[in-house]
């Protein structure tokens, strides 16, 4: 039986090759971004800024009367705003805060009530090895990735009873915008990733879809890289 997702940060990038993954398993895929645009065969993409709260539970409250409630959410939404943190001004730090982890909460916290009423869900955070390596230039993406953690474990235990599992996934350096200016095609990558190669969206989302998926259903509260060995367990 097809379930609903929900994906955030599905215009594009890792969020995008996540949705496909689960409309090719046959899911009613409904995605939020803030230009609101999504992969062929997304039943709704919602225009929607998820560090918004109200924007954010209105938005699931109207695709849940339509769709119905999302079995699954993907928390994906995301962005950097990388500099040294001496001459990093509040600005920046605020606006990685609110999107990456403000938004995170939002979104979970919106979506979790119709799991636990339905006593089965799966809440998946995308977060990143950044705050396990320590990456100069990333103290606020480092810190809102890091709460992305005891945001996941918190809520974990929160809602194990009703057999609602929630982890994060830990992308290493994957080939997208976001990472089109740190030249990931380069030395660097050759050298610093065990398997040599940056990754691609889709070796996130293949993780994903086992996430959600029945084989997964005893897996809660972990951190799981897809990293090409570049954290190698960190
Ligand atoms: P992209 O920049 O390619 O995509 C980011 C997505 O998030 C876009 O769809 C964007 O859509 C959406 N988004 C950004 N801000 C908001 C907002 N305020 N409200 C709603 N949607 C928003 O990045 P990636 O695909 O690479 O990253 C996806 C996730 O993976 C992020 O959380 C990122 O931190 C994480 N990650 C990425 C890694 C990488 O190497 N690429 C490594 C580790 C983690 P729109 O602009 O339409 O709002």
């Amino acid at each position: 039986m097809s379930r609903v997702v929900l994906v955030t940060g599905a215009s594009q990038g890792i969020g995008a090759a996540i949705s496909r993954r689960f409309v090719a398993l046959g899911d009613v895929v409904v995605t939020l971004s803030r230009r609101g645009t999504a992969p062929e065969g997304v039943a709704e993409a919602l225009a929607v800024d998820v560090s918004d709260s109200e924007a954010v539970s209105t938005a699931l409250k109207s695709l849940t009367e339509r769709h119905g409630a999302p079995e699954v959410a993907v928390v994906n939404a995301g962005i950097t705003r990388d500099g040294l943190a001496l001459r990093m001004s509040d600005a920046q730090w605020r606006e990685v805060l609110a999107t990456d982890l403000d938004g995170a909460f939002y979104t979970a916290r919106a979506a979790l009530g119709p799991m636990v009423r339905a006593r089965r869900g799966s809440i998946i955070f995308i977060g990143s090895v950044s705050p396990f390596l320590g990456v100069p230039g990333q103290a606020n993406y480092a810190a809102a990735k890091a709460g992305l953690v005891g945001l996941a474990r918190a809520l974990a235990r929160e809602v194990a009873s009703r057999s609602i599992t929630v982890n994060v996934i830990a992308p290493g350096l994957i080939a997208t915008d976001m990472t089109r200016d740190l030249a990931p095609d380069g030395p660097v990558a050759a050298t610093t990733i065990p398997l040599g190669r940056v990754g691609e969206a889709d070796d996130v989302a293949a993780l994903a879809a086992f996430l959600a998926s029945d084989g997964a259903r005893y897996i809660t509260g972990a951190v799981v890289p897809v990293d090409g060995g570049l954290a190698l367990g960190l």
